[in-house]
This record gives structure tokens, C-alpha cells and sequence, in this order.
């Protein structure tokens, strides 16, 4: 699909402006992959209200990692937590709905499915969030105890109260949830997995994973391949300390110049506005970026990467210059700015926005 994309997009380039011809030429090249043009992608998911949130928070801001945090509305310590996830919003976490009060059962059976995933829990968690945070949108669902995530009528339930994706933990009650080994977007975004688990025994699964070296090797191999490294922990099954399994894990992933660290429903949404963004020279200096996607949910900025900006030469959208960065770990997915790498510009701009080169 996305091949394909590309082809759409040159072929848009190539008909709003005059073939490159000379050295003087700005050339739009491709949007890419991931944003700000980073090799990988890691995305962190928490699971539950519990007292041990603030604790995973703090830990994964030494290390500049980004997660959704999935809380279950009208389960305590919910009400304590409300502060710690609104600052947690503004440092470029997301909040997450694990619905109201976090109903399992095993097997589940549709019955349960049904009653379990009614308007109360689905809608009333999404609702709770957004009357409790700044947050404007409620992008992101995880399954209680992995329990319904199997059921189409499920996904038409979350889809219609507005969720974009929603987090699987397949196969613990046959201990099979380690390392279900996603490394990319899931193909079905409302069974989206993870590549595996980073924390201790707990639930009804008889095993976890801490091993050190182990959970940082799976990383290396995800990150060596350009991949999307997705792992998961619940709080209260961490241990938190420098020493310990967890914020070892975090310093290796965290910091890196060329990753990009991202809650779990902006990256979702970057891969709808990646495949539906266009863009076209109108000028020789200026091209129009645009999607045709809902604003209020689909609020990505993305990266345009250009060839044949001269030196000196600013960029500007919305009619404001863009900041310029410098190489560095990209961790915000609503910035707006432009990058130099050698002859190569990148211009990170949310759609609607006429970029200009003065
Ligand atoms: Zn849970």
C-alpha cells in the first residue's frame, strides 16, 4: 500500500510544477515513513489503575520514552491518578480507555463479550477521560484481560465510540503472551499486538520476562530492521530503580537521535495520514500539503523530505517561520519544525499548510 502511495504522491508532485532541471530547483522527494524521518519507531503501552502509574511515568521521562497509558475510569486509584496522567498528556503521553471497570472472564464467551463491551464501559471510559484531562481525543482501547478482542461486532463497538486502534494481550491464560513479536503496524488495528512484554509474572500467566539482555536483544532487532518496537508492562508488575530490569530497559531504547518514541494512537493515526496525505508544487518555492481525514482526530504533523534548498533558506508554514532542530531523539507528534541533513531538508508541518522556502 504504501508503495503505491509513493507512486501517487510523485505523480502529484510532478504535475502542480515543472520537472527538477537544474541545481537552483526545490524538489519535493517522498513523505517519510516514520516521523521526522527516524529508522524506527517505539511505542509503550501501561496497563491498569494502580498505585505504581506515577512510578512508570517518571521513569520512562528520564529516558524520553512514550507510552499510552491505559487506565480503567471507575477502578481505584483512579481519582489520584487524574493530576499525574494531565501532565503526563502535556509531556506527549497518551491517555487510553481499559474501560470502566475492567470485567474479565475465561473463556469469553460472546455472551459476556456483549454485556461486557456495552455502551457503559466502551463510550463511558472514552467520556470519563475526556471530562477528566485536557486530552482532546480518545484514540486508543485495551482489551481487559485480552478478553473479546477476537469479535468482529467488538471492533464495530469501539470503532463507533470513536477508538482508532486497541491493544491486544493475547494467549496468557495459556501463558503465550510474551512476545507475540509485532514489529510493524498491525494489520488489523483494532488486534494490534506488541512485540513483548517487559515486566514479572502476574495476572493468570505463569511467566514474564525480565531478562535484561534478553529484552534488549529483541529490541536491537526490531530497531535493526527500521521496525516499530511496541512493548508492554503493567506497573505494578515492575520493579523501579536504575538497577532494575525496567529502567535498564528504558536507557537502552531511550535518547536515540534517529528513533521516533510515540504513544500507540498517534502512531495509528500517522499511518492513515501518511497513506492519505498529498502534496503539490504550486510554485517554485511553495508546495500545499493536505489530507481529506477528520482534523479533530487526525491531528499528525508529518515529515516532507525536499532536495535543493540552498543554504540559508528558511522554512515557513501557515505563513510562520518553522523552527529549526538539530539532529536529535524525536518524541512529540504534533511539533512542527524543519531539519538539515546534508542536501537533504525535512519538513515536519501538520497538513492544511502551504510550505514556503524563503
Ligand atoms: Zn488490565
Amino acid at each position: 500500500m504504501q508503495k503505491a502511495w509513493f507512486l501517487a504522491v510523485a505523480l502529484l508532485a510532478g504535475c502542480g510544477g515543472s520537472l527538477p532541471t537544474g541545481d537552483e530547483e526545490i524538489r519535493f522527494a517522498r513523505i517519510t515513513g516514520y516521523l521526522n524521518d527516524a529508522r524506527a519507531a517505539v511505542t509503550h503501552t501501561i496497563d491498569d489503575s494502580s498505585k505504581f502509574v506515577p512510578a512508570a511515568i517518571d521513569a520512562m521521562d528520564k529516558y524520553g520514552v512514550k507510552a499510552t497509558i491505559f487506565v480503567s475510569t471507575r477502578r481505584d486509584p483512579i481519582a489520584g491518578l487524574w493530576p499525574r496522567l494531565n501532565q503526563a498528556i502535556e509531556n506527549g503521553h497518551e491517555v487510553g480507555a481499559h474501560s470502566r471497570t475492567h470485567r474479565c472472564q475465561w473463556p469469553d464467551t460472546a455472551e459476556f463479550c456483549r454485556s461486557a463491551y456495552d455502551d457503559e464501559e466502551v463510550a463511558g471510559s472514552r467520556d470519563d477521560i475526556l471530562e477528566n484531562t485536557k486530552q482532546p481525543y480518545v484514540w486508543s482501547w485495551c482489551y481487559p484481560c485480552g478478553n473479546c478482542a477476537g469479535y468482529d461486532f467488538v471492533h464495530r463497538a469501539l470503532a463507533a465510540a470513536g477508538y482508532v486502534t486497541a491493544r491486544t494481550y493475547p494467549g496468557e491464560e495459556q501463558d503465550e503472551h510474551n512476545v507475540p513479536d509485532l514489529q510493524g503496524w498491525a494489520a488489523n488495528p483494532y488486534e494490534a499486538a506488541y512485540t513483548q512484554v517487559v515486566q514479572k509474572k502476574g495476572g493468570i500467566a505463569r511467566s514474564g520476562r525480565t531478562d535484561v539482555a534478553e529484552i534488549n536483544a529483541k529490541f536491537d532487532e526490531v530497531y535493526r530492521s527500521g521496525g516499530i518496537y511496541s512493548f508492554l508492562s503493567h506497573p505494578q508488575w515492575l520493579d523501579f530503580g536504575p538497577e532494575d530490569f525496567y529502567e535498564q530497559h528504558l536507557k537502552h531504547i531511550g535518547g536515540r537521535n534517529d528513533v521516533w518514541y510515540v504513544p500507540m494512537g498517534p502512531l495509528y493515526t500517522y499511518r492513515s495520514v501518511l497513506e492519505k496525505s498529498g502534496v503539490r508544487k504550486v510554485a517554485a518555492n511553495r508546495f500545499s500539503v493536505f489530507h481529506t481525514l477528520d482534523r479533530r482526530i487526525y491531528r499528525n504533523a508529518i515529515t516532507l523530505e525536499f532536495r535543493g534548498v540552498p543554504e540559508g533558506v528558511r522554512a515557513f508554514a501557515h505563513d510562520k517561520e518553522l523552527p529549526e532542530v538539530q539532529a536529535g531523539p524525536t518524541t512529540r507528534w504534533d511539533h512542527e519544525f524543519f531539519r538539515r541533513d546534508g542536501e537533504r531538508v525535512f519538513v515536519t508541518v501538520k497538513p492544511d499548510a502551504m510550505v514556503e522556502f524563503r
